[in-house]
């Protein structure tokens, strides 16, 4: 089959290599769609994503596809389903997954990640990491799954009350999504903080009430203007320069989200006096843990577009070129078309 194979830092080459093998409990998935994550980017850059990556890898971990083939052992799939594979694979039985912090396992696999995922023709996974989608789904929507199951976990932790203001910093897919996820977890107002004029065109029209600019106007004067209180702040650039905005914008009591992921070695200067006389909460998102069902159930439901954020699809063998050319992701997610 042909592959996306990552050699190390910046060196990445289409080729091929042979169609995995089948355990009895695994499911052989003829890819269709795999989006192309921020982590693979970091990856490709040698700079390692939520867990470290040895090449030679094929990455890919926002996939959707059809069952081509199952082990003796599979029940709940067969050939011919429609599919998304959650890529973090849980043991189930170290400490953290006996602990309701299953995200945390010892002995996790990640699919794109530490194992083949889903930038070539098929992927072979556990059966308890592939998800079932309604026959008829278009097959790009379900390749937004873990996406969204990630932006997920990150707003069950910013605990929004309905009739918050929430402020989102970064209008890329994930930041469009959290925007999204805000709004529908019952925030009063949702503002996005975004320099790219298309993106804030298209967070406008996915249902933010604001969109600023905040290289050309003073971010926090519309926030007072506009705001009562910024009671949740979500990061989404990961940068040091916007998680130190996060701080300054967010209003008393806040919760500050720093959901974007930055080099492992940047380092975090805050003032803590800002903290305690706004009695923040700083907090982070790691993966998506037992938010899977929910992401499908809200792309089957339309109640959020995710496809809108899609900027770019290219086939396979074109595929090098949206990690080389940096113009082809600025506007929204990049997707590879597999087969
Ligand atoms: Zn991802
Ligand atoms: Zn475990």
């Amino acid at each position: 089959m042909r592959a996306l194979v990552y050699h190390g830092a910046r060196s990445l080459r289409v080729e091929d290599v042979p169609v995995p093998e089948v355990g009895a409990k695994d499911v052989l998935v003829r890819v269709l769609f795999c989006g192309v994550c921020g982590t693979d980017i970091h990856i490709y850059n040698g700079e390692g994503g939520a867990h470290s990556a040895t090449p030679p890898l094929i990455m890919g971990h926002e996939f959707s596809g059809v069952v081509e083939r199952v082990g003796a052992g599979v029940r709940s799939v067969a050939p011919g389903d429609l599919v998304t594979v959650d890529p973090n694979a849980m043991c189930g039985e170290c400490y953290f997954c006996r602990n309701g912090m299953q995200h945390f396992c010892t002995n996790n696999i990640a699919y794109g990640v530490t194992r083949d995922g889903g930038f070539a023709e098929y992927a072979a996974c556990r059966e308890s990491a592939v998800y079932k989608y309604r026959q008829g789904t278009d097959p790009l929507l379900a390749a937004m799954t873990e996406p969204l199951s990630c932006c997920l976990h990150g707003i069950d932790l910013c605990h929004i009350r309905t009739g918050d203001e929430v402020l989102v910093i970064g209008g890329g897919p994930i930041g469009l999504m959290n925007l999204q996820l805000a709004k529908m977890g019952g925030a009063s107002k949702v503002i996005l903080s975004e320099p790219v004029e298309e993106k804030r065109a298209l967070a406008l029209e996915l249902g933010a009430d604001l969109a600023i600019d905040p290289i050309r106007s003073d971010v926090k004067a519309l926030l007072a203007e506009h705001c009562k209180n910024v009671n949740v702040v979500i990061e989404c650039v990961g940068s040091v320069r916007t998680i130190a905005d996060a701080v300054d914008w967010a209003g008393m009591g806040a919760t500050v989200m720093m959901f974007g992921l930055t080099g492992p070695d940047a380092e975090l200067v805050v003032k803590p006096d800002v903290i305690f006389k706004k009695e923040l909460k700083l907090t982070s998102s790691f993966i998506n843990p037992y938010s899977f069902e929910r992401a499908i159930a809200i792309i089957e439901s339309g109640r959020v577009r995710v496809t809108e954020t899609v900027s770019t699809v290219v086939g396979l063998e074109d595929a090098v070129r949206v990690f080389e050319d940096e113009g082809l992701r600025r506007t929204g997610k990049a997707v590879i078309k597999a087969t």
